[in-house]
């Protein structure tokens, strides 16, 4: 059995906890503040002092250690009540059942390894769950028993395991890309292939060395800024929540010499200035430099509601979230039912017009309000309360239509007019179609996690220098085609800004 630490306040042994708004040392008893560089030099000094009853159970230093591997899975005595806590395999700090002490395992960091430097929370509670409502706010179609009804469990803030690695990634390579323009009906398409070489060092590619974290949370939760990071320090730990690595380095390693690959091939064939791009033949060697491994800062919760769970996170630093949020389907039927109801309302009105003509305009008029209110109660319950600009959008569009067919009722005013509108009518029909089909995967994208096979923020900052490129590019290919890409290669992936601009569109 062990003891497990705490961070102790010097002047009253109180309970000490990070306080991520303060970015202190708070005591819980006296309140008494400590930024962590102070509270770690009076734990140095008492310990100098050889005051042995106060280091017992106070944060000890990085560099102490005994580095007896025992199982990851032993318990501990906490040092206030001398309650015992076994807390699981991964888990490096937890809290006394019985006193409820924020206690810290330093020993299982010393065991495994110490990390190197800590990228402290920015982001406290508070923020997390105002980050967590922005994100609500501008996800379509989420229900509305949603908003109201959905739990949170298990809001933690965690300090996640990371290896970043520097790697250079040498070589050379064959490839082709497209530039892809539109016009007259058909795409034009020019091939260019080439020829490359060079080199790029990476730094800092990061990869989550936990298992309980999905690759593709933490990827989308990125980048993390770490130039000014402080040194590692297990006062920062306290009263927040902290795993030890359980994938390991070189396991890690893998992964990000393949992103690295990824962001190579993409600035070797210089992919930015095209649309497509592919790599026919490569040759690269990987040099690891360093690998550094570090603790970032996660807030992370599961949204409960009808049974099912969804994972909900957000980069303790940034406040970057990645979230998954049902869509309903019954907000997103009703939204594209809109234009679809004004079309055929559109038809209605043609025929009431003709109604009115006749002399019954009675008749005409009720079927005319009945249709417009039952518009209004779909727009006002399904769209307008909650989505502003989706509304917007829609009621553009139906106005668009609604001028359409007016005017085309108005040319064809002669005998033909029903054969001219119901060919109106079914081309605004299909061309909604279209745009459900489209905004469904908008939505389908938005609540999706995914990984980022690239890394190209990990450049070096200093890669147009150490760097030597050169590359023949002849024109291989033109043609027009009706399809989008003739090399079927990977799209130049849009950048998070210019997926933002779709969204404002259509949002
Ligand atoms: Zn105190
Ligand atoms: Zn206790």
């Amino acid at each position: 059995m062990k003891y497990s630490d705490h961070a102790r306040c010097p002047g009253c042994s109180g309970n000490l906890v990070f306080n991520i708004t303060e970015q202190m040392l708070e005591c819980e008893s006296c309140s008494s503040m400590y930024t962590v560089y102070e509270y770690n030099n009076i734990l140095a000094e008492k310990k100098k002092k050889g005051s042995e009853s106060f280091s017992r159970g106070a944060l000890l230093n990085v560099e102490e250690g005994d580095a007896s591997k025992e199982n990851m899975l032993r318990s501990y005595t906490c040092s206030s009540c001398g309650g015992e806590i076994t807390p699981g395999a991964a888990a490096a700090t937890g809290v006394c059942p019985f006193c409820g002490n924020a206690l810290v395992f330093t020993d299982k960091y010393r065991d495994q390894q110490v990390p190197d430097f800590i990228v402290p929370f920015k982001i406290d509670k508070a923020q997390f769950l105002e980050e967590y409502r922005a994100v609500l706010k501008k996800r379509m179609f989420v229900p509305d028993a949603f908003r109201v009804g959905a739990t949170f469990k298990n809001i933690k803030a965690w300090y996640i395991p990371f290896w970043l690695f520097d790697v250079t990634v040498s070589g050379n390579a064959s490839f082709q890309v497209e530039r892809v323009s539109y016009s007259n009906k058909k795409y034009h398409h020019v091939v260019y292939s080439g020829h490359g070489f060079g080199s790029e060092t990476f730094t800092k590619i990061p990869q989550d060395a936990s298992i309980e974290v999905d690759d593709r949370i933490s990827q989308m939760l990125e980048p993390f800024e770490c130039t000014n990071a402080p040194r590692f320090s297990f006062a920062y730990l306290a009263g927040l929540h902290a795993k030890v690595y359980n994938v390991s380095r070189e396991d890690c390693l893998v992964r990000a010499e393949n992103r690295a690959r990824e962001s190579f091939d993409r600035y070797l064939s210089d992919a930015e200035l095209y649309d497509y791009y592919k790599v026919t033949d490569r040759q690269y060697d990987y040099k690891p430099l360093k690998a550094s491994y570090a603790l970032f800062p996660i807030w992370h919760m599961d949204i409960i509601w009808q049974g099912r769970k969804f994972p909900c996170a957000v980069n303790g630093q940034t406040g970057k979230t990645a979230c998954s949020i049902p869509v309903s389907m019954v907000k997103f039927v009703c939204s594209q039912l809109f234009p679809w109801l004004f079309c055929l309302s559109l038809c209605y009105w043609v025929c009431a017009l003709g109604v009115i003509k006749d002399g019954n305009s009675m008749k005409g008029m009720t079927v005319l309000i009945f249709l417009y209110a039952s518009v209004v109660y779909v727009c006002a319950k399904y769209i307008f309360v909650r989505n502003l600009s989706t509304a917007l959008f829609s009621i553009l569009f139906t106005y668009g239509a609604w001028h359409f067919g007016h005017e085309a009722y108005k040319v064809y005013s002669g005998g033909e007019e029903a054969f001219d509108i119901a060919l109106v009518t079914a081309v605004i029909l299909f061309v909604s179609i279209a745009l459900c089909c489209l905004l469904w995967k908008l939505v389908k994208r938005q609540n999706a996690f995914t990984l980022a096979p690239h890394c190209d923020y990990c450049h070096s900052d200093d890669y147009q220098n150490n760097v030597t490129r050169s590359w023949s590019r002849e024109e291989k290919k033109k043609c027009n085609s009706s399809a989008k890409s003739i090399i079927e290669g990977s799209k130049r992936s849009k950048n998070d800004e210019d997926r933002v601009g779709i969204w404002y569109f259509f949002n």
